[in-house]
């Protein structure tokens, strides 16, 4: 067997951030630190962060007053951060900045009166975050049938937004379909789909053709895994999306000569790993890396935190 490994995969500038920042947050304070969410959607990592003393809570309500809190890199509402403010918490923000953009587009649209269509997954903690910075501004739609079924008000003042995380063709349909029914609906200047969902998205499209079998680790509740995983089933290849090794079968492989492995950008590389390592155990499978395109991103700390992690790696 030979594995096929795309690269870029894996974490991105912002997982790597929340991350960075929940662990100097636990050596900071000490644990319980308090996380709104869970920090990346991937189980690996939040089941490290638990044994550490991290505390997921989906409510501000379950943070007991005082404590130290951590925003996941998914981002939250105002009213999120007002009732942190109410509970007089020590609230640090691991928001990732490109949902933070997201987030400043939605208030500008919102302040000059236009109404926000936002493409996005109902109920995934970023779409909940930025839909409640413009509650009665935003309008929610997932497909193409929710386009045709949407009522505005003033069609002169009509803005798009996108969630960070979204499959490149889907929304680009979507895209269409509102230009279509809207001509003058407006967005912002630079895409919202985030560089490092194009860039795996991008590696899964060009290197799924040569390949048998497709294997994503991601978590099930990763939206941008989750769209890796979808790319390659709708290229016709059998695709797993896994958290681990743990999740295959021999079976999975059945005649397959080329798997690629992927990432999703929350799934560490020690899962893709302990995979790789497995298809050798089973397979004798070779390695060859595949690099589609470089990625040099980084994002800073929050600013409460800087300081501390200077002091951490003088050491
Ligand atoms: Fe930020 Fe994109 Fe990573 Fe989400 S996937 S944390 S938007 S860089």
């Amino acid at each position: 067997m030979k594995i096929i490994l795309a690269a870029p995969r894996g974490f991105c500038a912002g997982v790597n951030m929340a991350i960075d920042s929940l662990d100097l947050t636990l050596q900071k304070f000490g644990p319980p630190v308090y996380v709104y969410h869970e920090i990346v959607h991937n189980q690996y990592v939040v089941n490290t962060f638990r044994d550490k003393g991290a505390v997921f809570v989906n409510t501000i309500d379950e943070v007991p007053e005082g404590s130290v809190l951590l925003f996941s890199a998914h981002g939250v509402s105002p009213q999120v951060r007002e009732a942190a403010r109410a509970r007089n918490l020590n609230a640090l923000d691991a928001t990732c900045p490109l949902v933070t953009k997201v987030h400043l587009e939605a208030i500008k649209y919102a302040k000059a009166g236009y109404t926000i269509i936002l493409i996005g997954h109902d109920g995934h903690d970023e779409v909940i975050g930025t839909m409640g910075e413009a509650p009665e501004a935003i309008l929610l739609v997932e497909d193409e049938e929710d386009v045709d079924k949407l009522e505005v008000k003033d069609e002169s003042k009509l803005a798009y937004l996108t969630q960070t995380t979204l499959s490149v063709d889907d929304a680009n349909r979507v895209i269409r379909r509102l230009r279509e029914r809207f001509p003058h609906i407006e967005s912002p200047p630079k895409d919202d789909i985030c560089y490092a969902t194009q860039n795996r998205q991008e590696a899964v499209r060009i290197l799924s053709d040569d390949v048998d079998v497709v294997v994503v680790l991601g978590s099930q509740n990763s939206s941008n895994s989750q769209r890796l995983r979808e790319l390659a089933a709708d290229d016709g290849k059998p695709a797993y999306l896994i958290d681990g090794p743990a999740d295959l079968s021999i079976e999975n492989f059945s005649n397959a000569s080329t798997v690629l492995i992927t990432a999703g950008a929350s799934a560490p590389e020690s899962v893709v790993q302990a995979t790789i390592d497995w298809l050798v155990e089973h397979f004798d499978a070779t390695v060859e890396v595949k690099q589609i395109r470089e990625e040099s991103v980084q994002f800073p700390l929050p600013k409460p935190l800087r300081a501390f992690a200077a002091e951490v790696r003088a050491k």
